[in-house]
């Protein structure tokens, strides 16, 4: 198959990318390289059946051409991470929002079939059991800025669902819950490779509000064959489908966890949510899929646990500081 794959730059487009080629197919990525890195795809460079296009998803005449040329669409291209989205609200819904409409109405006009990443943070604030994907939304405020990201992914949702229904486009949607691995930056908020990141430097882990709130991570690699999965399913269509690892820790155990694994003399110090990312904002006090969906229609199971991500997140982090560090000159 050609496929496209907008954002495929980023930390979970560059893995899918991997996967695809591995896979035997053609790969071009669409990314504007503004959370997406060269390094990220650097090794993919070689690959005759790789193509890399700087560009952006709001670019029309741009996605318009790359969609005629593909058969699949994976579209990753968002803004990515609450940190992001607390700091530049309006680019990230402008991204999310008609960046989503433009690869929708391009995809319609070509007949081809698309795949939707979406986000678990459609749920909001709804912290009961295993999250199925016909559970309720509770969110906030639309005019904090992590409800209007929620809101955001929920329109992109809605017009996948939509040009399915109305104009029978075969949309697949894909929340996915927390997912984590190598490449992934801790620059825009996201937690593991932030507090790994401090560990191995011997910095304080800054763990914000009590860390009791908990969560559950995905390996990058098991969502993308959950993705690839789907896409290639002709029974995915015009549904909706959770992605994630359903075993659940505090932020605070994940802490320790983190400091114990790499063997960091760092201490946890606990910091107010309004001073790590702004004024009356709120976070999730629990987050856990319910995949049984995917599991029954592609087989769709974690390969991998924490422990196991961790430990490839730190040695992947180790690597980087070993190669950006340079010994010190002694005269
Ligand atoms: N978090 C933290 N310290 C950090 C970054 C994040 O304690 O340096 C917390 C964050 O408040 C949230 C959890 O870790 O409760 C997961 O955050 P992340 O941004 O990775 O994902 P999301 O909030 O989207 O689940």
């Amino acid at each position: 198959m050609k496929v496209l794959i907008t954002g495929g730059a980023g930390f979970i487009g560059s893995h899918l990318a991997e996967l695809l080629l591995s896979k035997g197919h053609q790969v071009t990525v669409l990314d504007n390289l503004s959370t997406g890195r060269l390094e990220n795809i650097a090794h993919l460079e070689t690959e005759p059946n790789f193509q890399l296009v700087v560009g952006d998803i709001l670019n029309e005449t741009l996605v318009d051409k790359l969609v005629e040329r593909a058969d699949w669409v994976f579209h990753l291209a968002a803004a990515v991470g609450v940190d992001l989205i607390v700091k530049d609200p309006l680019r990230s819904l402008m991204t999310n929002i008609k960046g989503s409409e433009i690869v929708l109405e391009m995809v319609y006009r070509y007949h081809r079939k698309v795949l939707i990443t979406s986000t678990s943070e459609i749920y909001g604030k709804n912290a009961s059991g295993p999250l199925k994907e016909n559970d309720d939304r509770i969110l906030g405020s639309p005019l904090k800025s992590r409800w209007s990201y929620s809101t955001s992914k929920a329109v992109d949702e809605i017009l996948a669902y939509v040009y399915w229904k109305q104009k029978s486009v075969p949309t697949i949607i894909v929340r996915l819950f927390n997912t984590v691995g190598p490449r992934q930056t801790g620059h825009y908020g996201m937690v593991i490779p932030r507090l790994v990141d401090q560990a191995l430097k011997g910095f304080d882990l800054t763990v914000y509000g009590t860390g009791l709130q908990s969560r559950c991570f995905l390996y990058v690699k098991d969502a993308v064959e959950g993705m690839v999965r789907l896409m290639e399913h002709p029974n995915a269509v015009g549904q909706v489908f959770n992605l994630g690892n359903q075993g659940e820790i505090s932020i605070k155990a994940l802490a320790e966890k983190i400091i114990a694994l790499t063997g960091s003399p760092s201490k946890v110090v606990y910091i107010p949510y309004d001073e790590a990312y702004e004024e009356g904002f709120e976070d999730m006090q629990r987050r856990v899929p319910d995949i049984s969906k995917a599991a029954a229609l592609v087989g769709f199971t974690p390969t991998l646990d924490l422990d196991g991500v961790l430990q490839l997140v730190i040695a992947h982090l180790r690597d980087q500081m070993a190669s950006v560090l340079r010994p010190a000159v002694v005269l």
